[in-house]
């Protein structure tokens, strides 16, 4: 149905893997948001030789923003030559810090044996070249297009996306009319499309005691054992409450179609540089940072009232207890109709491009669809893109190329049929 977009972006192969390996040796790591300036004009520059109109938009007063470290987002749109929907490709250009255990030099795009290797490989570099190359395809194949076409790549995501894609979706990049359908080739596989993610709430809790010498600790209140009370609270009521909780999201892996919490860190008395020498003292302050994972048929109300529960009755239970708590950040949990035109466009190219039915499925943790759709109130979204998800974040991350072409033809595809609905938006 497609043979002659498919061979043209066949015969680009050399173009997509030059492609990514520019991006993976732009070293992007966030934090501190390195390099995201010679990197979003990298791809500016690309598109603006394809005939796209390009800005370049700085998140300026968001948090990690600096002359330092500018936090530089590019937006690159190119008009049809009538009036249509837009579809807009959105991918991060920020990674997370390399680590320990590469074998390779993380920042050098090695080629071997079909895949190309990388911190941002696959989370999420090589989706957002692919994308670039599905565009320009396009483009050749269909230089009379109805519609619009846009590519953004946007900073932070790996740290919220305040800087990113919340910054553009306020100043309303991701909200219509200018926008219709919004794929981000975050790597979920390539037969996956992703209509959403979990919710995330993130809090610290801290229980208060009283300092007193360590060797009369009855002269004090351990601000650790009241950790202690809270946590033996949590592990007798909390976590069986949460493996109750079911949800009908298609969420994977299998394990995370429920609720969870995560304790993330807990701290109390000596400082973490404790040195060794001793300091008998009866701790007066414990912190613990929780990360609790909902789930679309709960009430994020609620998800904060259970562990206020917990903790008022320790309050009532448990003398001296008393504590503070702080919340850290909060996502809601966004499902796109899997009706939606992007979930069906692309789920039909998959099919055809594959030769086996799309699966749906729904993230675990959260990504910058959240902002599209609650900042820009665009439901129309999804993460479609080629990669692995278990090798994001890890050492010697990679991705395939034949994926990543595979890819390519999928969201090529996708576009030429969304692009035909101008009279469906
Ligand atoms: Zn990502």
């Amino acid at each position: 149905m497609h043979d002659s977009l498919f061979n043209r972006i066949e015969a680009k192969r050399d173009d997509l893997v030059a492609l990514i390996q520019d991006l993976i040796r732009f070293p992007t790591v966030n934090p501190p948001g390195e390099a995201y300036t010679p990197c979003a004009e990298y791809l500016g520059d690309r598109l603006k030789a394809r005939g796209f109109e390009v800005s370049y938009h700085r998140a300026e007063g968001e948090p990690g923003d600096s002359a330092r470290y500018p936090r530089t987002n590019v937006v690159a749109r190119r008009e049809g030559t009538k009036p249509g929907p837009c579809v807009h490709f959105n991918g991060h250009i920020d990674v997370v810090a390399a680590g320990q255990g590469w074998t390779v030099d993380p920042f050098a795009a090695v080629v071997r044996d079909g895949k190309v290797y990388g911190r941002g490989a696959c989370d999420m570099k090589g989706g957002l070249a692919a994308a670039i190359i599905a565009v320009e395809a396009l483009l050749e194949e269909n230089p009379d297009f109805a519609g619009a076409l846009e590519v953004s790549g946007t900073v932070d995501e790996e740290s919220g996306g305040y800087g990113g894609v919340g910054y553009l979706a306020k100043q309303g990049f991701f909200s219509r009319p200018r926008v219709d359908h919004v794929i981000i080739p975050e790597p979920l596989n390539v037969d996956r499309v992703c209509i959403g993610h979990r919710g995330v709430w993130w809090a610290e809790v801290e229980t208060h005691g009283r300092i007193a010498h360590g060797s009369m600790p009855f002269l004090g209140d351990c601000a650790v054992r009241h950790m202690g009370a809270f946590l033996q609270r949590i592990e007798t009521e909390l976590y069986p409450a949460l493996a109750q909780k079911r949800t009908e999201m298609p969420v994977v892996p299998e394990g995370a179609r429920q609720s969870t919490l995560n304790i993330n860190s807990i701290h109390g008395g000596l400082s973490e540089d404790f040195d060794g020498l001793p300091a008998p003292l009866v701790p007066d302050s414990c912190r613990l940072v929780l990360d609790r994972r909902y789930l679309i048929e709960e009430d994020p109300e609620v998800v904060k009232q259970e562990i206020i529960d917990l903790l008022e009755g320790l309050k009532h239970d448990r003398e001296g207890f008393d504590y503070a708590l702080r919340e850290v950040l909060a996502f809601q949990p966004t499902m796109t109709d899997p009706e939606a035109p992007v979930v069906r466009a692309v789920s039909a190219a998959i099919e055809e491009v594959l030769g086996r039915p799309a699966e749906q499925v729904v993230s675990p943790g959260t990504y910058d669809q959240k902002h599209i759709v609650r900042v820009g109130q665009l439901e129309n979204c999804i993460a479609y893109g080629p990669g692995i998800l278990d090798l994001a974040h890890q050492p010697d991350e990679y991705v395939g190329i034949d994926d990543m072409v595979a890819s390519a033809k999928v969201m090529a595809a996708a576009t030429l049929a969304l692009l035909g609905e101008a009279g469906d938006r």
